[in-house]
């Protein structure tokens, strides 16, 4: 008889999306006329950069010949594009990695889910609120969020908000956690942490032997120069920090799939016996147990996305993305609302006007303006009385959105 793991079953069905595609799908069957603009998914719409489309057209010819074919690669991925990730990434910005330290993935998804498995099930963890989902949710799955609590949290998790009242900055937390989750700049508030800010918690973690999980996703989308591009710029990050990195958000891979993950050789985990282990050596095992690396034609766009070409692509993609943010921020602002995010990150996170719940303002944007976003409180309890709206439209459909927004 195989007995399940019962922790899957704890899960709540995250419906978060499929309720709100049947709402939306109503709406529309009952309003043909209308036409919807959705800036509520966080995927992007503006195509792959060139550079990456040529490389990738390359390497495909590439597998065509016997004396060029590429079978199995190195389970932590080539060392063509870990040399690029460190040259332009790290050492840029006066960071040493050793080509070991980094880990080619098939996106940040699977490494944020995965890398808990390195940790025992019973390390007390803490994040911040709202959240991108998937920091729970594989927690959860392995038994460590613990049991969900009436109020919509896990008994096993500190959650700390982040709220216009404390201008989304999380408080430090005021005891001993093992395990923290930090994504900066945020997904879903589009906010972000100055370098003084960060420090507090590397500073924390140093001092109460916590590891840090770093999702710098958004690393591309960074315009402030007092917000860090990866923890490692500040001083001890690389004894207590993974950082994990996406090139769906910087190059438009969402659908191509590639990410990487930095463990440093410093960074260390306790037995119960009191003796300290490697995090490295460990990852390094489990990607080569359980992953047979990123594909070759992948790697070659993404080492693509670093070239002169590439880099210039992206560049304008993200300028393209955060002009639309621009122009729905100051769009909102100028109509009344309360608006954060849309400076270092592609999203905005709107206030719902006089008190109103997250899916009471979804409900009065779709029905009223026909526009689709995302209600806060999807991604977490303190993420209640807020909406999020992404800057991955088409300039047309954010300033039409604008518009409407502003006949309310
Ligand atoms: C989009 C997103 C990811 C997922 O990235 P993939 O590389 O596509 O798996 C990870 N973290 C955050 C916070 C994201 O918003």
């Amino acid at each position: 008889m195989a007995l399940v793991n019962e922790h899957f079953l704890k899960l709540q069905g995250s419906y978060l999306f499929s309720d709100i595609a049947k709402k939306v799908k109503a709406y529309q069957i009952t309003h043909p006329n209308k036409r919807l603009i959705r800036l509520g998914i966080g995927d992007v719409t503006r195509p792959l950069p060139m550079a990456s489309i040529e490389a990738m057209h390359h390497a495909v010819d590439e597998l065509a010949h016997a004396k060029t074919f590429h079978g199995y690669g190195p389970e932590q991925g080539y060392d063509f594009l870990i040399e690029t990730i460190i040259k332009h990434d790290f050492t840029s910005r006066g960071i040493q990695l050793s080509p070991s330290e980094v880990f080619i993935s098939d996106g940040a998804k699977s490494d944020t889910g995965n890398i808990g498995e390195l940790l025992r099930w019973d390390n007390s963890m803490c994040i911040t609120d709202p959240v991108y989902p998937a920091y729970i949710d594989s927690n959860v799955m392995c038994g460590r969020a613990g049991t969900l609590n009436a109020d919509g949290r896990w008994s096993n998790i500190t959650y700390l908000p982040c709220t216009a009242e404390n201008k989304f900055i999380p408080a430090i937390p005021d005891h001993e956690v093992d395990l923290i989750y930090l994504c900066y700049p945020n997904n879903p508030t589009g906010t972000t942490l100055t370098r003084d800010q960060l420090k507090q918690w590397v500073d924390y973690a140093l001092m109460n032997d916590t590891l840090i999980v770093f999702d710098a996703a958004y690393e591309a989308y960074i315009h402030d120069d007092d917000v860090p591009h990866s923890i490692y710029e500040i001083r001890g990050a690389k004894k207590v920090a993974i950082e994990i990195r996406s090139f769906s958000k910087t190059a438009g891979f969402t659908g191509v799939r590639c990410g990487y993950t930095v463990v440093p050789k410093e960074v260390t985990a306790a037995t119960l016996e009191g003796g300290r282990v490697a995090l490295n050596p460990l990852w390094n095992r489990r990607q080569c147990t359980k992953f047979n690396g990123t594909s070759y034609i992948t790697q070659r766009g993404a080492e693509a996305v670093y070239s002169p070409e590439g880099r210039k692509q992206v560049k304008e993609t993200i300028a393209y993305y955060m002009e639309n943010a621009r122009i729905m921020r100051e769009g909102l602002t100028h109509a009344g609302y309360e608006v954060y995010g849309g400076i270092n990150a592609p999203y905005l996170w709107v206030k719902a006007p006089q008190g109103m719940t997250s899916w009471k303002f979804f409900d009065e944007l779709l029905y009223n303006a026909n526009i689709v976003s995302t209600p806060g409180v999807g991604f977490g309890p303190s993420g209640e009385g807020y909406l999020r709206l992404t800057a991955f439209g088409k300039r047309e459909d954010c300033e039409e959105a604008i518009k409407r927004i502003g006949k309310l």
